[in-house]
């Protein structure tokens, strides 16, 4: 790889301002389980590609030269589905990027692709409860790494650190004030898909101390490959909000949906729906806290739904003028769920949660086809003010297209809309009453 020694000005404007990029990673191989493939990799390949059992770089370049045959990809597409190529990039870009390598070390290298200044939301990952085995490094030790950089002078200005919350971490809400008020830690992560709802009830007390200071949340809603690993649960069949809302889906690959739901969402921000539900519990002595109105929780919705329910947006036909719902109010029911593409229902819960629900583009942007909606939709000032930038580093694309997937959005969308979507509104979504100058 050679190097580039000039052209970084180009990009740094005489304005001095600060690009922010809002979602990114620098967790490691030792931080993800054992067997994250399980369930994924046909044959009882995730045992053979196990991590301990032949060292990352022999899995690197094999998957690698896999990855990059026209022939093999035809192969196992046809064999194993779509999904199957891409899920082995993201093992190969993990492999490439965060082996042998501490997170100090892949954020100097995600720094490099930027202009000097640049300031990343770096997000961390519990993966200990997903049921796929054990990460080398326990995620206390993940967290004090990236801490330690926090503390770091120089690096700490240009890093925003979310610490992941998983409601079945024992103290959950202790650690995240902990880490946010003594660690620098600038807002809370969350990734459902792991096997939880985001209205779990454990997960109030976060919630309610987010609120109270504008801390800023982010959670993963697309479809993905990192989910739970283990047995699906009977009440899982009947979505705990939503009534006659039921989810018979029997594979966790295809499970997975309903946890990442943007609806859930609407479950959790409108007290309406999420009071009952807490009663519910409080009923059945599982639920002792108070009945907090989330509406303002300041909420991303990472990945914007997903370049895959752009494209469903793109070709399913409107409702007919007869069935047309007017206003914002969604149906809850399971029609809206089931056939209702995921660009619509965020674009909707935006108007009606304007200040507080975010979106970011990461990995989305990595498409072509997203651009025209992007653009279009970036001319609704409702929508506009709530978009921010992200790439998802280094999971979906790899270092390799940081800097081309930022200068293509920044071209695509124009000065003016760029700078709103990696600056103004990072520096709203950042800014909390524990850290207001972000
Ligand atoms: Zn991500």
């Amino acid at each position: 790889m050679g190097q580039e020694h000039t052209s970084r000005g180009l990009f740094e404007n005489n304005s001095r301002r600060t690009i922010y990029n809002c979602h990114t990673h620098t967790f490691t191989v030792d931080h993800v389980p054992k067997y994250v493939g399980k369930g994924l990799m046909p044959l009882g390949l995730h045992k053979i590609l196990s991590v301990d059992r032949c060292g990352i770089e022999g899995i690197v370049k094999r998957l690698d030269a896999i990855t990059k045959s026209p022939r093999w990809v035809k192969w196992l597409k046809r064999l194993f589905g779509s999904e199957f190529v891409p899920m082995l990039k993201r093992y190969v870009n993990l492999g490439k990027y965060a082996d042998n390598k501490g997170q100090l070390e892949i954020f100097q290298s995600l720094l490099s692709y930027y202009p000097r200044g640049t300031k990343f939301v770096v997000l961390t990952m519990d993966m200990e409860y997903m049921e796929a085995g054990p990460p080398a490094v326990k995620f206390a030790e993940q967290l004090d790494e990236l801490a330690a950089v926090k503390a770091d002078p120089y690096y700490g200005k240009l890093l925003h650190p979310f610490i992941f919350a998983d409601p079945r971490r024992a103290n959950i809400g202790d650690l995240v004030k902990f880490y946010i008020e003594e660690k620098g830690y600038t807002g809370i992560k969350l990734y459902p898909a792991l096997g939880y709802y985001p209205f779990d009830p454990r997960l109030m007390e976060v919630y309610e101390y987010a609120c109270k200071n504008e801390i800023p949340l982010m959670t993963h809603c697309v479809r993905g490959i990192i989910y739970y690993r283990g047995k699906k649960k009977a009440e899982w069949n009947q979505h705990p909000i939503i009534p006659n809302l039921t989810l018979p889906e029997e594979s966790n690959g295809k499970f997975t949906v309903n946890f990442t739901h943007p609806l859930n969402y609407e479950c959790l921000m409108n007290p309406n729906l999420l009071h009952p539900y807490l009663h519910k519990h409080k009923k059945a002595g599982t639920y002792k806290g108070t009945f907090p109105d989330l509406s303002k929780l300041k909420m991303c919705l990472g990945h914007w739904g997903g370049e895959d329910e752009w494209k469903r947006y793109m070709t399913d036909p409107w409702l007919s003028d007869d069935d047309h719902v007017q206003g914002i109010q969604l149906p809850l029911n399971a029609n809206t769920w089931k056939k209702v593409s995921w660009f619509s229902i965020i674009a909707e819960l935006i108007e009606k949660y304007p200040d507080s629900l975010f979106v970011d583009i990461s990995d989305t942007l990595a498409y072509d086809h997203i651009y025209p909606l992007l653009k279009v939709s970036l001319v609704n000032p409702t929508i506009r003010r709530q978009v921010l930038f992200g790439t998802d580093f280094f999971v979906v694309a790899g270092e390799d297209a940081e800097r081309s997937l930022s200068i293509k959005l920044r071209a695509e969308v124009g000065e003016n809309a760029y700078w709103d979507i990696a600056q103004a509104n990072p520096e709203r979504y950042l800014s909390s009453k524990i850290h207001p100058n972000p």
